[in-house]
């Protein structure tokens, strides 16, 4: 588990935000149930953008090992909670990373690591998995980098269209797999 880095000012500035917000949306926020929640709001909402006071590129940099072989490596659906940018309400899914190595692999839980850092920032479906492809597409020596992701967004559920089963899948590419169509078919048949 990594610590969350923040200041007590900070979760204070926070939490006075948040007790205003409860009295604009009519609620009491000295009753006893409420005391304690914009101190324990701001503390969630400081862990669930902890991903900006990370650094994605040093943790890939940490783990990189030379390999010779150059077939695939997939690591198939990496759990993720992340909050779209537009609502700040959560967006929850799976993403899969493929990559041909050329010369080098990262340490497998890396990958998961860096799902987690982006996933830790306001976000758009698009971009978390743009970001991915694009941060392994430059510090990983690879033939080629292709990143798919599946996610249900709370933001369609529970208000605007109200869309119950609504799935998005989102996808980014580089190199081979962008080259080469069948490549990626493979990797995207490797999933089902
Ligand atoms: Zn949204």
């Amino acid at each position: 588990m990594i610590l969350n880095k923040y200041d007590e000012k900070t979760v204070e500035e926070i939490a006075a935000c948040y007790r205003r917000i409860l009295e604009l949306v009519g609620e009491d926020p000295s009753r006893e149930g409420l005391l304690k929640t914009p101190v324990r709001a701001a503390k969630a909402i400081m862990d669930i953008t902890r991903g900006y006071r990370e650094d994605p590129e040093g943790i890939v940099r940490s783990a990189i090992f030379e390999h010779s072989g150059s077939q695939v490596v997939t690591v198939k659906d990496i759990e993720f909670y992340s909050v779209c940018e537009h609502h700040i309400l959560p967006f929850f899914g799976r993403i899969s990373i493929g990559y041909v190595p050329d010369g080098h692999i990262v340490g497998l839980s890396k990958l998961a690591r860096i799902v987690d850092v982006y996933a830790h920032r306001l976000q758009v479906q698009e971009r978390l998995t743009g970001e991915i492809c694009s941060l392994l597409t430059r510090t990983l020596t690879s033939k080629g980098v292709i990143v798919v992701c599946q996610a249900g967004h709370l933001c369609m559920k529970m208000r605007g269209v109200e869309k119950q089963d609504s799935t998005t899948v989102t996808m980014d590419f580089s190199g081979a797999f962008a080259d080469d169509a069948s490549l990626r078919r493979e990797f995207l048949d490797s999933l089902r």
